[in-house]
């Protein structure tokens, strides 16, 4: 089949996607607005789900060859001096990737560079695109000059124009900042995703190449304006939380090196294809990074798109087949990340007994473990397991709850309807979701241009 493909963005996704359209023999040609790659801190732990993905892209082994080491699941420690909860991922899901982002980047575009039927422009920034009637044809970059494709693939990013110009909607919530930095050492749970918790939010930390620590530290809106109201934020309120092995070269850091701040929102959309045109990785919606779902999420898009127009071409009938799928597959993905993000940063009493009942639920068997780590990975997207594992943390966080009752009447009853509201908010939202993903599931229309 010979069709041409026009990607927007040479980010994570859109190098995959790249690759996953020249594999149907499509020509695709990538426009990046940066020079090198985007300067901002992204993502850089990816999810065994994720990596299989690109090893089918023939990515995965350039990756590990750029510095990025194999990860075997998470810790999770719900306060200092705490033994952690430990998530491995199943052997035969093979490993998780922890890799510096911008290498990362730059692996790829080498990789797919180097494919015939893939050509790569950077420094080239997209600003409209080219119709006929209610169909994209094609875009038009910075620089005045148009270019015609059958199939338009936006991958620029969450943050995207294009999504606007699209006229297609989405629900973007700012969460909090991220605040990321690197030491040098070793995690003291291995080669894991650490998460440390008992601060204001949650931290990550996490293996980015041999002997290279990133940590993640999620600060609440409103938590300080200015370096030195940050790293004052930091080292008195979040270092104590951290291993004693690692306190010292993360205050270090956060003293003498720069760091990022990234602002985290949760960004659903209410379409994902046009006649023409798709989105794909964040510019498709996003949720906070916690659970370092962005990019197995992107790998989904695109294998998805690749699988779909490399059996029929870009057909309205393919494009809405793409939209139903990526819904299917991120719907439940972003509530379970809102969930976990609610229960760790532990903000109210409710949210405080479901941290106190996830830690019981994980404390008590492999199999909860598994099951929690397979639906955080994205291995598991079926709403029953969502609900299921929910409503067992809700009864292991009522159980704690309850002796309070007896024990200090008042407390105990704030703290139990604290639970039922948070719980069953979540509930509800999780009902709202599941209705859209029904609705979305059999939705067969394509969004309509403005
Ligand atoms: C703080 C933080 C931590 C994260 N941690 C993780 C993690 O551990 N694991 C995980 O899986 N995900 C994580 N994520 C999410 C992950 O970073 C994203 O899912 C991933 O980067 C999405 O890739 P993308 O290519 O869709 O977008 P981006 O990485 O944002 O790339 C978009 C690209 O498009 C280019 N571009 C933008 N506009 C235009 C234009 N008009 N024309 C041409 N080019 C354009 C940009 O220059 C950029 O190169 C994290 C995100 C944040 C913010």
């Amino acid at each position: 089949m010979s069709f041409d493909v026009i990607v927007v963005g040479g980010g994570f996704t859109g190098m995959a996607a790249a690759a996953a359209l020249s594999k149907t023999g499509a020509r695709v040609q990538v426009f990046e607005a940066a020079q090198s790659t985007d300067p901002r801190f992204r993502g850089e732990l990816i999810h065994p789900r994720g990596v299989r993905g690109l090893d089918e892209l023939g990515l995965k082994v350039p990756l590990f060859e750029r510095g990025g080491v194999a990860v075997t699941g998470f810790a999770v420690t719900p306060g200092a001096g705490i033994r952690p909860a430990v998530l491995p991922y199943a052997e035969e899901q093979g490993p998780g990737l922890g890799i510096d982002h911008h290498q990362m980047v730059l692996a790829m575009r080498e990789q797919v560079a180097a494919r015939r039927n893939v050509s790569i422009t950077t420094g080239s920034r997209i600003t409209e695109f080219l119709r006929d009637g209610a169909r994209i044809t094609g875009v038009r970059g910075e620089d005045g000059k148009t270019h015609r494709a059958e199939l338009v693939v936006v991958a620029d990013g969450r943050q995207s124009k294009l999504r606007g110009l699209l006229g297609i909607e989405a629900d973007i919530n700012l969460l909090s900042y991220t605040l990321a930095f690197g030491i040098k050492g070793d995690l003291p749970y291995g080669r894991r995703g650490h998460v440390f918790l008992g601060a204001q939010g949650p931290i990550l930390a996490y293996p980015y190449g041999e002997g290279l620590i990133r940590f993640c530290v999620d600060v609440p809106l409103g938590a300080g304006k200015g370096r030195a109201a940050l790293v004052k934020l930091l080292i008195e309120q979040y270092a104590p939380v951290v291993p004693a092995s690692l306190r010292e070269a993360m205050i270090g850091s956060l003293r003498d090196e720069p760091f990022e701040a990234i602002a985290t929102h949760s960004i659903s959309t209410s379409a994902c294809a046009a006649p023409g045109v798709v989105l794909v990785g964040d510019a498709g919606g996003c949720g906070h990074p916690l659970t370092a779902s962005g990019m197995t999420n992107a790998m989904n898009d695109v294998q998805t798109l690749g699988e779909l127009v490399g059996r029929s071409g870009p057909s309205d009938a393919a494009l809405s087949e793409y939209q139903r799928r990526r819904y299917d597959f991120v719907r439940m993905r972003d509530l379970f990340t809102d969930a976990l993000y609610e229960v760790f940063r532990a903000h109210d009493t409710g949210a405080k007994a479901l941290q106190a009942g996830v830690f019981n639920y994980w404390a008590s068997s492999a199999r909860s473990r598994r099951a929690s780590m397979n639906i955080l990975s994205g291995e598991d997207v079926r709403v029953s397991a969502f609900v299921a594992e929910y409503t067992r943390v809700f009864r292991r966080s009522a159980v704690d709850v309850l002796p309070r009752l007896v024990k200090e009447p008042r407390q105990g009853t704030a703290a139990l309807k604290s639970l039922v509201k948070t719980s069953f908010g979540r509930m509800e939202v999780a009902a709202a979701r599941a209705t859209r993903r029904w609705v979305d599931r059999h939705r067969l229309d394509l969004h309509e241009l403005p």
